[in-house]
């Protein structure tokens, strides 16, 4: 069926399986004969708990997360859990950071309102565009983790080889790359996803931690909100609280359909192909270069430029008016960034590329 829909490359909030939100507007009025939509539904009805049941096992079975690792659905968004994290994470009162980019950096200023934080590499140097080498870091031994943001949406780097933690706990921020690609869930301690990027609408935060990084409220601080304790949603089935219905039906959607075309590894290997569509342009083009040394390219955020302000404000332009929407740079880079998560078609990416190589030719 032909909606008129644009190809959105937004960074987020951002594109959604076509296939999801059919099944959703289908389900609108009347959730499988419950006789209501599910954003009118009691989370604690029956029916609510059978959704987010199966949102988290569909969730347990892609990425194949084990049994001593919980699931939380949060709300706040990523954000919330750059407070959340050194709250309940610290132990010491110690912590290293790798500065990356943008949303590391928000993250090593929330951790330092907690402790004493130690940014033990960063690629400020270079404006953000690579990683740097964390293969011996100089990590204290009392430190409580280590953390990382596994891709900057800004920058457009991504890890491709995880840090060497010294045996410490790794905490990696994955929003822009959740379900990307298959992952290693004992690599980590904790992962966490503000799920706007590649999975459901925004407002919620998955959470996936190791159980016995969760503590009792009597050894955090005092005053630590109910709500930012993690026990209190591990506690709860994450409803502690109204959680976030909706978002967590929708992104129960999309791990079904993750499931059904394969999983993980066949999703990272159709952003493989996605991704190379836009590399293999940038690197012939004459006008337009990726900003991103070649090795830590990310897979969903393409960020480019043409070197000149008012060209890449032209192409902005001509890229919208031609159906192709949100191309425009974070204002730290400039330019424009392509998001090509889970969702964009590779039709999508080919489609654009056409477009950017006739550009470049009337205007070159
Ligand atoms: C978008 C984003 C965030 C912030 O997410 P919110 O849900 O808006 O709080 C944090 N980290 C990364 C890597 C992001 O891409």
């Amino acid at each position: 069926m032909n909606y008129n829909r644009t190809y959105n490359f937004s960074a987020g909030p951002a594109t959604m399986p076509e296939p999801v939100l059919e099944e959703i507007r289908d389900e609108m009025m009347n959730y499988r004969g419950s006789g209501m939509c599910v954003m009118e539904m009691s989370h604690r009805s029956p029916v609510y708990q059978q959704i987010i049941d199966e949102a988290e096992q569909d969730l347990r079975d892609l990425m194949h997360i084990p049994d001593n690792y919980k699931v939380l659905f949060i709300q706040g968004g990523a954000t919330l859990q750059f407070a959340m994290i050194p709250m309940n994470l610290m132990k010491n009162g110690v912590a290293c950071y790798v500065e990356t980019g943008a949303w590391s950096k928000k993250a090593i200023a929330e951790a330092k309102k907690y402790g004493d934080v130690h940014v033990v590499a960063s690629s400020k140097d270079r404006n953000f565009c690579y990683v740097p080498d964390c293969s011996s870091l100089d990590i204290p031994e009392n430190t409580d983790y280590v953390y990382i943001c596994e891709n900057e949406t800004i920058h457009g780097v991504t890890w491709n080889k995880l840090p060497d933690t010294k045996g410490h706990v790794l905490v990696s921020d994955q929003s822009s790359m959740f379900l990307s690609k298959p992952c290693n869930v004992s690599d980590y301690g904790l992962i966490y996803a503000g799920v706007q990027k590649n999975v459901g609408p925004a407002g919620m935060v998955v959470v996936i931690i190791r159980e016995d990084l969760i503590r009792d409220d009597a050894e955090l601080d005092p005053k630590t909100p109910i709500y930012m304790n993690y026990k209190t949603h591990a506690d709860n089935g994450s409803m502690y609280n109204t959680p976030n219905c909706w978002a967590i039906y929708c992104c129960g959607k999309v791990f079904k359909y993750l499931k059904s075309i394969g999983g993980l590894e066949e999703m990272e290997k159709r952003n493989i192909e996605k991704a190379k569509v836009m590399y293999d342009f940038l690197d012939s083009s004459k006008m337009f270069t990726g900003t991103v040394d070649k090795e830590f390219r990310s897979l969903m955020n393409i960020p480019f430029v043409t070197g000149d302000k008012e060209l890449d404000a032209k192409v902005v332009a001509a890229t919208k008016a031609a159906g192709y929407d949100n191309l425009k740079g974070h204002k730290s880079v400039g330019g424009l960034r392509a998001s090509t998560y889970n969702a964009m078609p590779k039709d999508g990416v080919e489609a654009l590329v056409e477009f950017l190589t006739k550009f470049e030719k009337e205007n070159g």
